[in-house]
């Protein structure tokens, strides 16, 4: 069960202090098509403080991705562990 506790639990007490640098990626946790399938998927993501955040466009839950790396960040990273894996042909 995901009830977030992960997400709430980790914030030290000085980040209080400083309201703009504690956003986290999120992004739309559903799968296949939403808005009755006028989108074949959602993939909306957006940067909010930690805690419980639903998707604007399909009402479903965002997902933290992470709290530091933009999405081309991650993209990037899973990228190169692909070319690693498959790797060796050059
Ligand atoms: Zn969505």
């Amino acid at each position: 069960m995901a009830d977030g506790t992960i997400l709430t639990a980790t914030r030290p007490k000085w980040a209080a202090k400083s309201s703009d640098s504690m956003e986290y990626l999120y992004r739309c946790a559903s799968e296949g098509a939403v808005n009755n399938g006028l989108k074949p998927t959602c993939i909306f993501e957006i940067k909010l403080e930690e805690g419980p955040h639903n998707c604007p466009i399909c009402g479903n839950e965002l997902q933290l991705i992470s709290n530091g790396l933009t999405l081309s960040e991650i993209l990037r990273l899973g990228q190169r562990e692909v070319d690693q894996k498959k790797g060796t042909n050059k």
